[in-house]
């Protein structure tokens, strides 16, 4: 009988440090202004306190502009502006609704570079990342609303939907136009007005955004945008004169605003942290789930509530899937966001910086292996560089708490039972990713899986047409979709 031969170790490519890359910068400008104000009733106005505070670029520390901190009689006068702008715009028939957003997409469209950049400098994310996936996406929310603003009545055949009124929209720093175009598109094809506060580390694009309301003519009142910190954002879910609340953001303010509420009547949706599994079994294409693990934790940072932030890979391929993660992140570029080579960017906040710090302290206490691979981080900004946690144990904090950033925690799994209950056994349920060549296995923990969302053989895959959420202390209400558009009507 024939010997069977052993199949033939696989060739790797390694050109370690051979070559060094060019800095490839980003030219196009971002047209940052020195100051911006607030944008109320389709004006910007100076905050009644008179104060402003500094946006300053992660990426080196300089300050980039400085933003308005309003105070509650401004966010009072933003309410009011939406309030009186409500009733003509949710009469308006809604192809009419749609051409605004139309027009707001294209002009995303025509301005993408330049937003794009103001993105990067503002928040610290790879240009390629601003440019290649939050502008196209920011632009593809208007459009995809733009179609269902005339045909809300297909949404729930037989009943009638109206808008709410007034919504109050509180948003993140991690992607702060996509967060506002996934907050903004579907409340205006809707028919509701919105005050909206984005996160203070970035509100550069929310107010760059302001121009291009103005460029597509919206009527004035019905979108507001008020910058400022936490109080801002306590003032503008707590007015009386919001109808809705969408909020994304940690879970530890999410719960709060659910208490400041509760008895209110109004509605509510939350988008909440996430510490999704990632898991991997011995039967999948390895090259494939180790470019999905990569892109699953460290896209933007690791700064994404659905990061794939917790890998569990079945046993018998543990050994080389960690082999050849580590082999993959030696490659991974970091260092200056605005160059077109970086693939990590820098860390949002020195805040953000610390927190990472310390649970990565943390992970070394508790016992974790740690890896990081050599790479030499910009002297100034803020930058973290990728790391990977092995040997973990689904006690360690590493293997818990949302870090949000570019931290990986491994942990094993000899049983799709057991991958099953160390993935579900956590606080969060917002996405989970799965990498199997059999496809009633993808199916069968899919369905299991206590997750909002699950990828299969892909991970961080987004579309307007796919609603967005989470179970658990990952929030409730989903985004995107049909039954993002349900969160912005009352059916009767
Ligand atoms: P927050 O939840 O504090 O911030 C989110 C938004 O809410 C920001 O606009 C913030 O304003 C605003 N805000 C803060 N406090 C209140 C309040 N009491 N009432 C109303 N609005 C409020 O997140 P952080 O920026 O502090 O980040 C902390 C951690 O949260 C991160 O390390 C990460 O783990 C997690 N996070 C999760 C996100 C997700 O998408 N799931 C997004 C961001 C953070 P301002 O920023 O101006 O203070």
């Amino acid at each position: 009988m024939a010997q069977k031969k052993s199949p033939a170790p696989a060739r790797e490519l390694l050109f370690g440090n051979l070559w060094e890359f060019d800095p490839a910068p980003e030219s196009a400008s971002p047209n940052i202004d020195s100051r911006y104000d607030l944008f109320i009733n389709g004006e910007t106005v100076a905050p009644r306190s008179g104060k402003y505070f500094a946006s300053t670029s992660p990426r080196n520390g300089e300050k980039l502009a400085e933003i308005a901190e309003a105070s509650p009689a401004d966010v009072d006068a933003a309410y009011k502006a939406a309030s009186l702008a409500f009733p003509k715009w949710s009469r308006l028939p809604g192809a009419e609704r749609g051409k605004y957003l139309f027009r707001i997409a294209r002009l995303l469209q025509d301005r993408s570079r330049e937003f794009a950049v103001a993105e990067t400098l503002d928040g610290g994310k790879p240009i390629r990342e601003s440019r290649d996936f939050d502008l196209p996406m920011a632009a593809a929310h208007f459009f995809y609303h733009a179609g269902w603003a005339d045909k809300l009545e297909y949404l729930a055949p037989g009943r009638k939907a109206s808008p709410l009124g007034v919504v109050g929209q509180v948003i993140p720093w991690n992607f702060p136009l996509l967060m506002l175009a996934w907050k903004i598109a579907p409340a205006l094809a809707c028919g509701n007005t919105v005050v909206l506060k984005p996160a203070e580390t970035t509100s550069i694009t929310a107010m760059k955004f302001v121009s291009i309301l103005s460029a597509a003519g919206l009527p004035p009142g019905v979108v507001n945008i008020v910058t400022g910190a936490a109080e801002t954002g306590s003032v503008v879910v707590g007015h009386p004169g919001a109808a809705k609340i969408a909020f994304t953001g940690s879970t530890a303010i999410g719960k709060e605003i659910q208490r400041a509420i509760a008895g209110t009547g109004k509605r509510l949706t939350l988008e909440l942290g996430g510490k999704a599994a990632n898991i991997v079994f011995e039967d999948a294409p390895i090259d494939q789930a180790v470019e999905g693990i990569v892109n699953g934790i460290f896209f933007n940072q690791g700064h994404v509530c659905c990061a794939g932030s917790r890998l569990l890979v079945q046993e018998s391929v543990t050994d080389a899937v960690l082999r050849r993660l580590k082999l993959r992140v030696q490659q991974l570029r970091v260092g200056d966001p605005l160059d077109k080579n970086t693939d990590l960017g820098a860390i949002n906040s020195p805040q953000q910086l610390r927190k990472i710090q310390a649970l990565v302290k943390c992970g070394l206490h508790e016992g974790a292996d740690m890896y990081q691979p050599e790479v030499s981080l910009p002297k100034t900004g803020w930058y973290f560089p990728p790391t990977i946690f092995s040997n973990v144990s689904m006690s360690h904090q590493v293997a818990r708490e949302e870090i949000f950033g570019p931290i990986l925690s491994v942990l094993t799994f000899r049983t799709a039972e057991e991958a099953l209950e160390k993935a579900n056994n956590t606080r969060f349920g917002l996405s989970a990713g799965v990498w199997t060549e059999k496809g009633s296995r993808i199916l069968k923990m899919s369905g299991a899986l206590k997750a909002g969302v699950v990828w299969a053989n892909t991970y961080n895959k987004f579309d307007p047409s796919s609603p967005f959420g989470g179970y658990k202390e990952s929030g409730f209400g989903r985004e995107g979709g049909k039954h993002g558009l349900l969160e912005y009507l009352q059916l009767t």
